[in-house]
Parts: structure tokens; sequence; C-alpha cells
């Protein structure tokens, strides 16, 4: 089984989960790069993590065309076979994927995890989190703290490049030799437009501001500032 990452838009990544000549993938917010992908390889299953268009956007397309097995929460019920929720398994080209609710980004936001590796959307970035659309700030740390107790060699895949601007705004806030060197290897590889990702768990326990906040306030402060940083 092989991860690999279509890249979209901007900044967003659609990761892809591949055995032989079969692809899952993870938001496709765009038909296009993905059909491009694809050339004789099969699209078996779309996981979708929320209901934002850039990670929805392409898969009525994706659907027509290939036939592909869509999972995703409630909120994206429109392109759902399979509507899953916290704590649902289900099995996919031999893995298992078992839910986690992250909400706080959007109402019903869930994660992906498929042996220690983490599909999280836009609830958890490197050095950083999903804004809270929902003003539910509870939901949202609540749902940090589960993905904080997985196995710390738990790799994070989230579905867009912040890593940078991230990393320049956990300096404002908290200061670590962890930090500074991630800083350093981050800065190095945007330079030559390289991907950052992904993390891993234990790292963003000694990186990101959001999963180093003490307790619900503290992450309600971090969470402001980003918002106007
Ligand atoms: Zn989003």
């Amino acid at each position: 089984m092989n991860i690999n990452y279509i890249k979209a838009f901007e900044d967003n990544y659609i990761w892809t989960i591949e055995k032989e000549d079969k692809i899952i993938v993870v938001d496709p917010g765009d038909s296009v790069p993905v059909l491009n992908y694809l050339k004789n390889k099969k699209l078996v299953a779309i996981l979708l993590t929320h209901k934002h268009m850039d990670h929805v956007g392409g898969v009525q397309e994706l659907k027509n065309k290939c036939g592909a097995k869509v999972y995703g929460p409630v909120e994206t019920k429109e392109y759902n076979d399979v509507t899953v929720k916290e704590d649902d398994e289900f099995e996919v080209l031999d893995e298992i994927f078992k839910v986690i609710l992250t909400a706080g980004h959007t109402e019903g936001h869930i994660s992906y995890l498929m042996e220690d590796n983490l599909f999280c959307g836009d609830a958890l970035f490197l050095a950083g989190c999903g804004r809270v659309f929902t003003k539910d700030y509870k939901k949202s740390y609540e749902g940090l703290s589960k993905l904080k107790s997985l196995d710390d060699d738990t790799k994070v895949y989230p579905a867009h490049e912040y890593s940078l601007s991230n990393l320049e705004f956990a300096k404002s806030v908290i200061s670590n030799e962890d930090l500074d060197r991630e800083y350093e290897r981050v800065k190095k590889l945007r330079e030559e437009n390289k991907i950052t990702l992904p993390s891993t768990i234990g790292k963003e326990k000694k990186i990101n501001p959001f999963l180093l906040a003490r307790d619900l306030e503290d992450f309600i402060i971090f969470r402001n500032k980003k918002d106007n940083f």
C-alpha cells in the first residue's frame, strides 16, 4: 500500500491510497487533476472529511466517470454511498478505516485513521488547525484531543499546505528548539516549492500551539490570535 498526493487549486492536497492499480482518494475538490493522475488506474473509493467545496467539488464527476464508492459524514450525504460516523469502521482495499469525529471546522467534520495514517482534512494541519467556522471551540478542542491521544508515530495527512504560515504564527506564541528546527526545514522545502507533509502526531505535540494548549481557554486564545494573525 502506497500513499501519494495530487495537487489541486492553490494549496490543496488530494491524498491517494494505492494498492497495485487500485486507488482511494481523500477529498477530491477538483476532478481534473485526479482524472489526469488515474490514467490506467482504477478509482475504487472516495473518502470525504467535510462539506467544503474545495474538498467535495470533484466528487460527482469522479462518481459519474469512475463509479467509485463514496464514504462521508452526514453533511456530505448528497454524495455519499455510505454515510459514516464516529467510531465506525469499514474496509476498502483490505485496509480498515476508522472514523474519528473532529468537528468544529464544520459541524460534522470527520477524520480517517488507517493503520498509523491519519487523514484529517481541515481539522489538523502541520503546526495549526482549521478555522472554527461553527464557533464551537469545545468540539474543536475535543476533536484535537482525540488526535493528540493517537500514537506518536501516527502520520498526519492534512488537506492543505499551510505549514510555513502556521509555523510563523506558532513562533509568535510558543518557543522551543523543535519549533525552530521545523521552521528551518519547512522554509527550505517551500523555497523549492516542495511538500512539507506528512507530519506526525509526535511532532505536532511539540510544535503545534493548538495541541500544546493546556485547556479549552488556552485553545480559544490561540485560535482567536491566529484568526487575526
Ligand atoms: Zn474546510
